[in-house]
């Protein structure tokens, strides 16, 4: 597993306070509940756990920093429709309403954490928009806008004149915007979560675990050779389920890397019209992702690749988002990236996650395919209904999710294909 040690959205000193820290693990322990992974998905499931006052003992590790891997350094379009679900295109309206309502159920679950924790991470009900500048995108725009007016989802269509003054960009030439969707800073949110979900709870950073034992009660080992014993295990590790042997045949990590600009001066932003804060998603799955942000900076995200080892090249994904940049900015041409960083999505063949149990003692959830910042806290939440088997609509919505399917054979060779026909043949949306 690599570490990136490029820290994301903010490199804000005021926000330092909140970089909270914990041990590495040292010795062997024992508790009720073990929780492997502190993003979103970790962090809901201890959540609600808290919640439901149980007086078990609870542990949360993390190989790296809690809070601190993809869940930190995401994009933060918190989605409610989707064009581009992951390896699959929509086919057909019953199956498009479920992803549908599983999205606006994980809307609503962030919500909440945000809402009783008082979380400032610039909540923006701004909506999203799906563009391209490429025609040969176009009928992929429509055929969502004509899907999203069928099941009634808000919607609009915008041309190049109207985009240019929402966007302060001409580049794009046809868009969808959303109503639904929420956008969001993720490392504010998960900085500022951390403290407070944690607290009370014994955490350890830097503590890898390497494997399970089922058969002689439940424990897991760390990669110092610690022994966890456990009543129950959470797993909440999303790419790297894998390298654990969960569902080892169902999901893979892809790396994507973001850069974000410095704020824009008053200059330049009205050299763009002054646009509001925007979020922009490529009509080409493996296209540009792009924000606008509330602090007036622009991100960019448009590089995935398969995660082999030692061969990520970190300055030629930045040397693609000047160049991103420079195509829909030619105003800037030399505008500054404040950071760069690096992060894990993990990816099914059919574009669905993973939910289950071994022998209702390790509890798993992952594989949200590049949307889980809703879901995430989703599953993770639903794993404790389902540790303790608390029948409720959340559980049903989740377990009843149809699941991801087998990977094709090779499936590092097969992405990596798919991504380099989608960069010929879709350059422009890069
Ligand atoms: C650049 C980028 C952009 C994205 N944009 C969006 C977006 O705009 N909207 C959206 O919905 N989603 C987006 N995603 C996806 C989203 O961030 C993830 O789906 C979500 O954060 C998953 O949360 P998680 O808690 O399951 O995983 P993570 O946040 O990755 O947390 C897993 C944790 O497990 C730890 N871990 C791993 N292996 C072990 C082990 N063996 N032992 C102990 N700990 C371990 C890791 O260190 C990590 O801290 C994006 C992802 C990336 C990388």
């Amino acid at each position: 597993m690599n570490k990136f040690q490029s820290f994301g959205w903010e490199i804000n000193p005021n926000l330092s306070d909140s970089k909270t820290s914990f041990p590495s693990l040292n010795k062997d322990i024992k508790t009720d509940w073990l929780i492997i992974g502190g993003g979103l998905t970790g962090l809901s499931a201890l959540n609600q756990l808290k919640k439901q006052n149980v007086s078990d003992t609870i542990t949360m590790v993390d190989a790296s920093k809690i809070g601190q891997g993809s869940s930190s350094r995401n994009s933060g379009f918190l989605v409610d429709s989707t064009l581009n679900n992951g390896a699959t295109t929509i086919s057909s309206i019953r199956e498009y309403k479920e992803k549908y309502a599983l999205n606006l159920a994980g809307i609503s679950e962030l919500k909440a954490i945000v809402d009783e924790n008082r979380i400032n991470c610039d909540w923006s009900a701004n909506g999203k928009y799906h563009a391209a500048a490429n025609k040969s995108e176009f009928f992929k725009l429509k055929k969502f806008y004509n899907l999203l007016m069928k099941i009634g989802i808000s919607c609009e269509e915008f041309h190049q004149d109207e985009l240019s003054n929402l966007l302060g960009t001409n580049f794009y030439k046809y868009a969808v915007k959303t109503n639904g969707g929420i956008l969001l800073n993720p490392q504010k949110l998960c900085l500022r979560l951390v403290p407070k979900i944690c607290k009370g709870i014994d955490v350890y950073e830097n503590t890898k675990i390497e494997k399970f034992d089922i058969d002689q009660g439940t424990s897991a080992y760390t990669n110092e050779g610690f022994k966890i014993q456990a009543k129950k295990i959470i797993v909440a590790i999303n790419s790297w389920m894998p390298e654990l042997k969960i569902k080892q045949d169902s999901s893979m990590p892809l790396i994507l890397t973001s850069s974000i600009t410095r704020p824009l001066t008053l200059k330049e932003r009205l050299v763009l019209g002054n646009p509001k804060p925007w979020g922009v998603l490529s009509a080409k799955p493996t296209g540009a992702t792009l924000r606008y942000t509330n602090d007036y900076r622009i991100m960019i995200r448009n590089t995935s690749e398969p995660h082999f080892e030692h061969n990520f090249n970190y300055k030629k994904c930045i040397e693609k988002h000047k160049k991103g940049l420079l195509r829909r900015f030619p105003q800037f041409p030399d505008i500054d990236i404040e950071n760069s960083w690096s992060g894990f999505i993990s990816v099914s063949r059919n574009g669905k996650p993973v939910f289950g149990n071994l022998d209702e003692k390790i509890f798993f959830a992952g594989a949200y395919n590049g949307g889980g910042l809703g879901l995430s806290v989703l599953f993770g939440a639903a794993m404790i209904d389902s540790a303790l088997k608390i029948k409720n609509s959340r559980l049903n919505l989740v377990a009843s999710f149809p699941q991801a399917n087998r990977l094709p054979p090779f499936p590092k060779i097969a992405a990596l294909l798919r991504l380099k026909l989608d960069q010929i043949f879709g350059s422009n949306e890069y």
